[in-house]
């Protein structure tokens, strides 16, 4: 396996359009904390950020910088300078010769593009590109069949202008362009029903799926109407306390699997505790963050997912201080637990966390 090369010349991070600033302010304080400097090269609505180090190696920053603990990352993985004014005539040209320089060995070759309207406009190039490209690079012995599962990532920015990096199995999103597409269940009362979903396939590894979301276990809903989220812990075998003054799906409660309790999310009560809670109610982060902490120190469960709502032009900093709230909270009690956050691919202006109490 190859090291860190002196040629690569910073991290490129994917991230959702209009987050680019959210996830340099992420990045920046991040580093900081771990007495690194960065710089990033960013561009309003790129949906995508490039951090350079300042003062320190880049492998310092890529061990201080794990995708799992990036709220507003997708993916990230070091990358060689862009290739820019790529000349119609001949894309590939330069970028099998930046591909054979840098040495590498990959098993696999992704094409991927912001997820940006400009990048939906790339796919034909991509198409047109994609087979002559892999040919020669397995002609230069870049592309073999086995190199670990280490992957050459060719970022296409614009039809002019490309990015390439690489990533290792384990450092990285194994979904193209970091995205997780599911499709909507025709049953779902509602679309926001992906988001749990896909928070699950995030924060929980699918070997224990069948553990930890298990047939028969007690779960509480709050803000559950009409009922997306609920629809995927009954789908789960769970039984669920759903709790909203709005009205939820009828063929959802026919399961007989759900109670509903018209009251308010932020007073109601567990009869007794559960397994898991989950919450999308759209309020103030700090208020509904604060409910998730007294939740999680009375112990009235041991998962909990939630949406924070983000409106505000400080996201960055809303989002830690709510997850900084909560993890002061469950340190004074000195409960142990595991609290990741991230900005899904079917979150907007919202960001999704998970804890879990140890
Ligand atoms: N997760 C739901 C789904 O998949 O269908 C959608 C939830 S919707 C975004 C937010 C819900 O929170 C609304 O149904 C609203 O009535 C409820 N809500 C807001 N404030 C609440 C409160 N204080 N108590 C109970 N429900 C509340």
């Amino acid at each position: 396996m190859q090291g860190i090369g002196a040629d690569f010349a910073g991290l490129l991070l994917y991230c959702r359009a209009g987050f680019e600033a959210d996830l340099t302010a992420e990045l920046t304080e991040r580093a900081a904390r771990a007495g690194l400097g960065g710089y990033a090269r960013v561009q309003a609505g790129a949906g995508h950020v490039f951090f350079e180090p300042a003062g320190c190696s880049l492998k310092e920053l890529i061990r201080a910088l794990p995708l799992t603990e990036l709220i507003f990352a997708r993916q990230v993985f070091p990358a060689l300078p862009v290739l820019a004014d790529l000349d119609r005539a001949d894309r590939l040209t330069p970028i099998i010769e930046q591909a054979v320089a840098a040495g590498w060995r990959v098993d696999s070759v992704w094409h991927e593009t912001p997820d940006t309207n400009e990048g939906k406009g790339l796919r034909r190039l991509i198409k047109a590109v994609e087979r002559p490209l892999a040919a020669v690079l397995r002609k230069r012995g870049v592309l073999c069949s086995d190199a670990g599962g280490q992957r050459l990532h060719v970022f296409w920015q614009a039809g002019d202008r490309v990015q390439l990096g690489f990533s290792r199995p384990g450092r990285r999103s194994e979904w193209p362009g970091g995205v997780l597409h599911l499709r909507s269940p025709r049953e779902a009362p509602s679309r926001s029903t992906l988001k749990l979903e896909e928070a699950w396939h995030t924060f929980i590894p699918w070997d224990e799926w069948d553990t930890r979301l298990a047939q028969g276990m007690q779960a509480v809903d709050l803000g559950a109407a009409p009922g997306g989220w609920t629809w995927q812990l009954v789908h789960r075998g769970m039984y669920v306390h759903a709790v909203d003054n709005g009205p939820m799906d009828a063929r959802l409660m026919a399961t007989t699997q759900v109670e509903h309790h018209r009251e308010d999310a932020f007073s109601w009560v567990p009869p007794k505790s559960v397994t898991w809670l989950v919450c999308d109610i759209v309020d103030k982060p700090a208020k509904v963050a604060a409910r998730m902490a007294d939740w999680l120190e009375a112990g009235w469960c041991r998962e909990v997912i939630f949406n924070l709502k983000l409106p505000m032009k400080q996201r960055w900093q809303t989002v830690y201080d709510c997850l900084d709230h909560i993890e002061e909270r469950l340190l004074d009690e000195r409960v142990r637990f595991r609290l990741r956050a991230r900005q899904l691919y079917h979150d907007r202006e919202e960001i999704t966390a998970h804890v879990k109490l140890d």
